[in-house]
């Protein structure tokens, strides 16, 4: 049921709302920087696609904009390892078993082909330990980093990137291998002394298991077992360590959205497992973020919520929005969390919460952006009553035809978002939420009630979209 909904909205080919990420290229010019907000990340088109007649140099809202496989994804270590595949994080309906063990289940033959040859097979035994240290996610998904790997494999991949990081900092990349795990960005200079003794311990326990408990971590890959050395154990637990505090910093929740219940409740779903990205790791914070990701299993993808011109950053949210904390509570969790202080435009300005922003959106002046008046601007003397050009270059449009337009794209909004309040998601459905935010971008004044609710929408649908589980009905629902 999930896969059709999915296809089907992928299938899309009527306005280029879901667009291939092919058609998207990331420029990121500059090496790594300690400094959290230089690496900005900015979209713009590769011309020769098959948009390129379009030529169009902005991203609309509700385009896709990175569709992302993890380097590394793990289940939440309870129940959810009997719910959901260990390899792929899809709820498994059919589930297959472990060979051995009674704890895991994988969703298809491939991915348990690809989870016993591969990670679980060092985790197997030990699942039973790492379940009662109730692990924290960094710490979980760092171990099936390094259970995903042998000893012999990790001394090579780590001397060859000690080699090339000697001196200069290296510059990063999208790669799917373990040197992007290795660069993620883990603030360890931040940190206070007890935290980084914390981590330091979890990491200990860590390697001690992979030594004592997990014999194919030790194979060669003809099967021999390989002499441990001290330097071993200082390279295992000083992995564990660097990418715990990596993952710390760049660790994405995978959530399923919960179809019966409220769906565009507050929660967006319910977490059933943490992941790590390559390309999404360079996306910065934004309490005001222009683009949403949701998961599909541990696939992740990145869509606009707002009208992105070419060139601009891409900006996703860490944490919570500006409409629903202030700027105090976000800039704490922030600083706790990611160790920076957040300038976005909504803490720059100290912008309102939800509640105290306009309910109604207001048509804007396309000079000064204040609200028109019956469609005049007192302050430009402007009148914005035709689509005209003023001496001055001030480009004007026919606001009582957008008033119109605005109107109906709101009555049909309220019409989809009571289907898309029932766990219903369609191209129809998302494209009256599209069109009522491409309207509420281009000419209204930001921000407005409406505007959120518009986004909140969007966000409900990409989470339709994305894994979902059913709930079932009970006969007082019906
Ligand atoms: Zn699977
Ligand atoms: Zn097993
Ligand atoms: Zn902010
Ligand atoms: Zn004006």
């Amino acid at each position: 049921m999930k896969k059709q909904i999915h296809k089907r909205c992928f299938d899309y080919s009527k306005s280029p709302h879901l667009v291939n990420l092919s058609l998207v290229k990331f420029s990121f010019g500059s090496r790594v920087a300690t400094d959290h907000r230089v690496h900005a990340w900015q979209f713009e088109f590769k011309l020769g696609g098959p948009l390129a007649a379009a030529r169009r140099t902005t991203q609309l809202p509700g385009e896709v904009l990175v569709q992302e496989d993890a380097l590394a994804a793990t289940t939440k270590l309870d129940t959810t390892l009997r719910s959901h595949c260990s390899t792929c994080l899809h709820r498994c309906p059919a589930p297959l078993p472990c060979p051995t063990c009674s704890l895991v289940v994988f969703c298809s033959e491939e991915c348990q082909r690809i989870g016993v040859a591969g990670y679980h097979r060092a985790e197997c035994g030990v699942l039973p330990t790492l379940v009662s240290l109730q692990l924290d996610p960094a710490a979980a998904l760092a171990f099936r980093v390094l259970s995903s790997t042998t000893l012999p494999a990790l001394r090579s991949k780590v001397s060859a990137l000690l080699q090339e990081g000697s001196g200069t900092r290296p510059m990063l990349s999208v790669q799917r291998d373990y040197r992007t795990l290795y660069h993620l960005e883990g603030h360890d200079t931040a940190r206070t002394e007890s935290q980084l003794q914390e981590t330091a311990a979890i990491a200990c326990v860590l390697a001690h298991i992979l030594f004592e408990n997990c014999s194919s971590f030790l194979m060669d890959n003809t099967g021999k077992f390989c002499a441990i050395s001290e330097e071993d154990i200082i390279l295992v637990g000083g992995q564990l360590m660097r990418l715990i505090l990596g993952l710390e910093c760049n660790i994405h929740l995978t959530k399923e959205a919960l179809v019966g219940t409220a769906v565009m409740n507050k929660g967006r779903g319910q977490e059933v497992g943490w992941s790590v990205y390559s390309a999404l790791s360079f996306v910065n914070h934004s309490c005001v973020p222009n683009t949403l990701s949701t998961s599909h299993g541990k696939i992740k993808f990145l869509y606009s919520i707002n009208i992105i011109p070419r060139g601009a950053e891409i900006t996703d949210s860490y944490g919570e929005r500006y409409v629903s904390h202030t700027r105090t509570e976000r800039r704490t969790a922030l600083q706790q969390h990611y160790y920076f202080c957040c300038g976005c435009a909504a803490c720059q300005a100290d912008w309102p919460l939800f509640k105290d922003i306009p309910e109604k959106p207001s048509l804007r002046c396309p000079s000064c952006f204040q609200a028109l008046a019956r469609f005049t601007c007192r302050l430009c003397d402007i009148s914005c009553t035709s689509q005209a050009t003023t001496q001055t270059g001030i480009r004007l449009y026919n606001a009582p035809d957008i008033l119109k337009q605005l109107n109906k794209a709101w009555h049909d909004f309220l019409k989809a978002t009571v289907q898309i309040q029932k766990g219903n998601i369609s191209p129809e459905l998302v494209e009256m939420v599209v069109t009522l935010m491409e309207i509420l971008d281009k000419y209204t004044v930001y921000p407005s009630q409406a505007i959120i609710n518009a986004q909140e929408a969007l966000m409900a649908c990409f989470d339709l979209m994305g894994s979902v589980h059913f709930l079932p009905i009970t006969p007082k629902q019906k």
